[in-house]
């Protein structure tokens, strides 16, 4: 069995810790005592290519795997752990769009994060962590979509996201089996996001709060069929 990276996947280890040494590690120290991510770093890793990579390349993405993901990441936190986070982070929020997103929310979110968005994965909530199933935010149905009410805690990038993947419970009494995923615009009416929590490390890739307050989200913007979103997140 080969263990050894093939040759395209050394040049794009060569390429991420180049961008890490130049880019990154000059900045490490002020976006670590600032607590304050770098955004023109995300701006030069969207033109060399060096986010999003999971995404297809019909939708402006790499379309790599996993491996090549976990060798740019590896580069980019060497530099520092904080920026390389907020870069890769997205990794997280695009992936269950990848899976379950229909073709028109893949062109519209996938889309916008291969031009630079960040996005945000809210699962955690300050009950239910690795217990994912406890989680109490609800998704009430509503004519013509949901309205979501609740509380997600250490969401990464949040502060810069411009849209989340949230998983709520549109079945409270079917416990997992009645959370399903949604995506929800940033500047929905109602959802607000705290500021950055204070954390010992990472401090450049912010975490904070995310609050729904009956936020509507159109039945368009639920990612996969009602009671799909435990699995979706396990994926
Ligand atoms: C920097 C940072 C960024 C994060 N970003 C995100 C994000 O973007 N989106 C998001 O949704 N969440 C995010 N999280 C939350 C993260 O996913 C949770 O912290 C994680 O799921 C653990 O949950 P918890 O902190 O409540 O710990 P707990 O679930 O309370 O676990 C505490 C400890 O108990 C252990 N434990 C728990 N249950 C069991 C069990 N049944 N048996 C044995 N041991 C157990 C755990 O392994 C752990 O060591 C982030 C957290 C941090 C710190």
């Amino acid at each position: 069995m080969q263990f050894q990276l093939n040759e395209d996947q050394r040049q794009i280890q060569a390429l991420a810790e180049q961008f890490s040494r130049n880019e990154i590690e000059s900045r490490a120290a002020k976006a670590d005592r600032e607590a304050a991510f770098p955004m023109e770093v995300q701006e030069q890793a969207v033109a060399l290519g060096l986010v999003n990579t999971t995404l297809p390349q019909s939708l402006g993405g790499q379309g790599l795997g996993s491996l090549e993901l976990v060798i740019i990441t590896e580069a980019l936190c060497r530099g520092c752990l904080g920026i390389g986070t907020a870069l890769c982070i997205n990794a997280l929020a695009s992936e269950p769009i990848l899976i379950a997103g229909n073709e028109a929310q893949k062109e519209e979110y996938l889309g916008r994060i291969a031009q630079g968005a960040l996005a945000s994965f809210a699962l955690t909530e300050p009950s239910a962590g690795s217990d994912v199933a406890s989680i109490r935010t609800r998704a009430d149905r509503v004519a013509g979509g949901y309205r979501l009410s609740g509380g997600k805690i250490w969401i990464s990038n949040a502060t810069l996201a411009e849209f989340f993947v949230v998983f709520a419970k549109t079945d409270p009494d079917l416990g997992y089996k009645g959370m399903t995923a949604f995506i929800v615009p940033a500047d929905s009416p109602g959802l607000t996001v705290g500021e950055p929590l204070s954390k010992l490390g990472q401090k450049a890739a912010p975490t904070a709060e995310v609050f729904f307050d009956q936020v509507f989200v159109p039945e368009a913007l639920r990612l996969g069929e009602e009671g799909s979103g435990f699995t979706l997140a396990m994926k």
